[in-house]
């Protein structure tokens, strides 16, 4: 049994980018991927940022997985099959292994089980989304979404950036104050 701070369901452009923040932060992030990135369906994106050729998306991928475990972050090829509140936050587990956290961030894209299971009604266009407030934070305490699951645009930038922003709200309440990773 590992324990965590945080452990993200979805290994997409919206939980690399959340592990990254986090553990350039020093936070303890297993992320949690099960290959299914909707990424992996786009020969090239020509619309991320930095990229002016354009970059395959699962290129995007990997270069997001190695930069998130550069800094630390454990990335696990495994599905997260169950999520269950504890009394200090949250047990999950795949076929073979149990794991605890405090912080669980849903950055699952289009599968809503995980939320669901934790009682998180969904809402949004279709009614097929998690909601979340401004910080990203879920009606369940310490359970985040991030990216396209939370109904924002369907740009892989978009989610990218909603995970970094998770983190930092993470971290902030970690930390209890005001958080910004700036290099010099
Ligand atoms: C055909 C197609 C073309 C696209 N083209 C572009 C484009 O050109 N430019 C652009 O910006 N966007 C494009 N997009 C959209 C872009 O891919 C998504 O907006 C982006 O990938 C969303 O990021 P995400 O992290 O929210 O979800 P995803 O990247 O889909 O990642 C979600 C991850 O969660 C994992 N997961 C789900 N449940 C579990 C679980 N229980 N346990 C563990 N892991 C789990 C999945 O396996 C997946 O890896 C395209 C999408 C499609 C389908």
């Amino acid at each position: 049994m590992s324990r965590y701070d945080v452990v993200v369901a979805g290994g997409g452009a919206a939980g690399l980018s959340a592990a990254i923040f986090l553990a350039r932060a020093g936070v303890s992030v297993a992320v949690f991927d099960r290959a299914e990135s909707s990424l992996r369906r786009v020969e090239k994106v020509y619309n991320y940022l930095g990229f002016p050729d354009g970059v395959g998306g699962t290129e995007l991928l990997v270069l997001g997985r190695r930069q998130a475990e550069r800094f630390g972050a454990a990335v696990l090829d495994a599905s997260i099959d169950t999520v269950t509140s504890t009394p200090d936050g949250f047990g999950v587990a795949t076929s073979d292994a149990a794991h605890e956290c405090t912080y669980f961030v849903i950055a699952s894209n289009k599968r809503t089980d995980l939320a669901t299971a934790l009682g998180i009604e969904l809402g949004g266009f279709g009614g097929r989304f998690v909601q979340t407030d401004d910080s990203g934070a879920t009606v369940v305490d310490r359970c985040y979404a991030a990216g396209r699951i939370t109904g924002r645009p369907s740009q892989a930038i978009v989610s990218a950036g909603d995970g970094a922003r998770v983190a930092i709200a993470i971290i902030e309440r970690i930390r209890g104050g005001y958080y910004v990773d700036h290099d010099t």
